[in-house]
């Protein structure tokens, strides 16, 4: 029952042999964060979009997630950020697209939302009008990792040297993001990405495409998305689970399920996270595992890596 807060960190986790006990009590501990920055705003009465906005600026400022802080790198060897953010109660959307400067890019996204009169807004234009925003700047130093830094180079290396793709999928890509039901029972999702390890210069991911890897509209769902991103873009993934809920009336878990197989028949590797109005979440997956959590009114915050993690969805 709401208030509901879901979250995830990127579906495509470490391999388990490479998930040691402390680095595994990282993971869940900045999920944790994530998940108790949300629910103080839906503690207190706050909105759904409050909400996800604060869940998700806590997974930016953590350098372990591939967004804000901790961005993958393009094969140029700087960061283009993705970020998106829609309120379930009107369908207002912000969204930014391959940016570096703003310290949070869903703040930038809300930016957009609220003061631009647009809905997506990319590179240089996009930087002019956040310049004039409240907004939190960083230099290029702030947002870099050398665990980002090192994959970019074994992908580049990989790449001169035709050699096969071993990496695992946490190497390869990641986003953060978040749905919230809140306790008045509207929605909302944010999101926000590094993109894919190497990505071409340029590229967009499906996180700032609304339909794709974000969506919310009080009369479905609020929905997340984490993963292969041009595959998330082509099947309009959460838009189709609005649109199954919608015109069939599938529940929340098999909308969002059936999407999930169709996109790992296809190639799609990735999970999302998804909130209804009566307070249902689903969060699922056909990756390896995808760092994931959720919060009730109760406030007990319970996180989620692999498969085999007990889902309380
Ligand atoms: N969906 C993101 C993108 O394609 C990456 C990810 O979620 O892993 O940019």
């Amino acid at each position: 029952m709401p208030p509901v807060l879901a979250i995830h960190g990127g579906a495509g986790t470490m391999r388990r042999t490479a998930m040691t006990p402390v680095v595994e009590a990282s993971f869940r501990a900045g999920l944790r964060a994530a998940l108790w920055a949300g629910h103080a705003v839906l503690a207190s009465g706050g909105s759904a979009l409050d909400a996800v906005t604060h869940a998700v600026m806590a997974l930016e400022d953590d350098p372990q997630f591939n967004a804000g802080r901790g961005a993958v790198y393009t094969s140029a060897g700087w960061h283009e950020m993705d970020a998106a953010v829609m309120d379930g109660r009107n369908r207002a959307a912000g969204a930014v697209a391959g940016i570096t400067g703003p310290r949070n890019p869903v703040l930038a996204a809300r930016a957009v939302m609220e003061h631009s009169g647009c809905v997506l807004m990319t590179g240089e234009g996009a930087l002019a009008f956040l310049r004039g925003q409240d907004l939190a700047w960083e230099d290029p130093e702030y947002f870099r990792t050398d665990r980002r830094w090192q994959a970019l180079q074994r992908e580049l290396e990989r790449r001169r040297s035709n050699a096969a793709d071993t990496r695992d999928d946490a190497e390869k890509h990641g986003t953060v993001g978040a749905v919230a039901c809140d306790a008045a029972g509207n929605l909302a999702a944010a999101t926000s990405t590094g993109g894919m390890t190497a990505k071409r210069p340029g590229r967009v991911g499906d996180s700032p495409v609304f339909g794709a890897g974000t969506w919310a509209d009080n009369a479905t769902c609020a929905v997340s998305c984490t993963g292969h991103g041009e595959f998330f873009i082509r099947w309009a993934a959460s838009h189709e689970i609005a649109a199954r809920m919608r015109h069939r009336g599938e529940t929340l878990a098999a909308a969002a399920e059936t999407v999930v197989a169709e996109l790992e028949t296809v190639g799609g590797d990735g999970g999302l996270v998804a909130v209804d109005a009566a307070g249902n979440v689903a969060l699922p997956f056909n990756a390896t595992g995808m760092y994931r959590g959720r919060i009730g009114a109760d406030g007990v915050a319970w996180t989620g890596i692999y498969r085999e993690d007990l889902r309380t969805g």
